[in-house]
């Protein structure tokens, strides 16, 4: 097979992004700072449209990290955190010597389960420990269930920290994914819905909370003509070269979502006629999906089997991936505490990403069709 690989999702740039970095090789701003660490701040604090504040950073996980330390989160506490997402979600709670708490998904999103969430922190509480902070994904660009989510969080005072890394664009009732929690982060990683090469982003709700997590992310030096630090710091800034790909990004994102909805109806359609298998898709109109990665779902024990289609499209140089594997049922979180009925993991069994990049044409197109087709009969 010499045909080119059809990836899930891979770069997309848009033309821009070497005019920003042109720029900052002129101006010499070959640094973790500079006018594209700023002016790309300001480009999603505008698109995100809410009174929020950015601050650009390293990585997704990076910014994790730093929104738990800002929630207050230390050692020996607990943090929710929904289960089936990627590693990077949960990764950062044991940076700080806390514990993740996780929690089972619904169906309808496949993110946190509202119900369950409730019933871990009863229990949790019960046993004497209120956890610190929530962590709620909106996996795969779908929104979690907002208002139920936050509703739960806030009975009991718990902070909600948005994972957004793969929602960027993604909005519920108008209003966009990041802009809901009292922290968020949004990741800039090479297949995500815009990179740049690797990236990531906190939104706070404050200048000043932005101001601490950038005094963090830069080694957290006190104000003195030499270095003097009375917390621990970490190197967590954006490089402005990074940034200028991350500004040129910024200008075609809008685009790049219609291309992936695009995307996500040409599987639906191409589904349309198959029983046994569902694209995921909003539940209600109130919801809006980058649709970062299309999914789709096998009925329980029908002939569908979403993992031999998988090796069908690799024989066809067409990449697929099961969904991320749950949390809890990972090695390295075994012991951790979970509350759940088997959603995630079901999911898990029966779910398939499919090439949602922004950059398959027609040609791609045809080919992911035949293949499905063909695997179809
Ligand atoms: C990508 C991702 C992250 C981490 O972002 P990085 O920029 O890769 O560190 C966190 N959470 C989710 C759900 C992600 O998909």
């Amino acid at each position: 097979m010499n045909r080119e690989k059809i990836y899930l999702s891979s770069p997309h740039m848009g033309g821009n992004e070497l005019k920003y970095i042109h720029q900052a090789f002129e101006q010499n701003w070959i640094a973790p700072l500079g006018p594209n660490v700023n002016g790309f701040e300001e480009d999603l604090k505008k698109y995100l449209k809410e009174d929020v504040h950015v601050a650009a950073l390293s990585s997704g996980t990076a910014a994790l990290h730093l929104a738990l330390i800002l929630a207050g989160v230390e050692r020996g506490d607990e943090v929710l955190c929904q289960s089936l997402t990627f590693a990077a979600s949960a990764n950062p709670i044991v940076y700080l010597g806390a514990t993740p708490v996780f929690v089972d998904s619904e169906e309808e999103t496949l993110n946190i389960s509202p119900g369950y969430l409730e019933e871990a922190i009863k229990d949790r509480i019960g046993k004497g420990k209120k956890p610190k902070a929530l962590i709620a994904v909106h996996l795969y660009g779908m929104p979690y269930k907002v208002e139920e989510v936050h509703k739960v969080a806030e009975r009991y005072g718990i902070p909600v920290i948005e994972d957004s890394a793969e929602a960027l664009g993604s909005s519920y009732k108008g209003q966009k994914c990041g802009t809901f929690g009292d922290f968020a982060i949004l990741s800039f990683n090479g297949n995500k819905i815009i990179t740049t090469s690797g990236g990531g982003a906190l939104v706070a709700k404050t200048a000043q909370l932005k101001e601490k997590a950038v005094f963090l992310a830069t080694q957290a030096r006190d104000n003195a003509p030499h270095y003097q630090h009375s917390e621990i710091g970490y190197n967590y800034r954006l490089s402005n070269i990074a940034a200028g790909i991350g500004r040129g990004q910024m200008e075609v994102l809008d685009a790049h979502i219609a291309k992936r909805r695009e995307m996500n109806a040409f599987y639906r359609e191409l589904f349309s006629t198959v029983n046994e298998a569902i694209v995921l898709n909003e539940p209600e109109n109130t919801y809006f999906c980058n649709h970062w990665l299309t999914v789709i779902k096998a009925e329980e024990n029908g002939a569908f089997k979403t993992d031999d289609l998988r090796l069908h499209l690799e024989k066809n140089n067409i990449e697929s991936r099961p969904l991320w594997k749950p949390m809890h049922l990972q090695p390295v979180f075994e012991d951790a505490p979970f509350y759940g009925n088997g959603v995630a993991a079901a999911a898990f069994k029966k779910g398939l990403c499919l090439p949602s990049g922004s950059n398959l044409g027609e040609e791609e197109k045809n080919r992911i069709s035949t293949a499905i087709k063909a695997y179809l009969q």
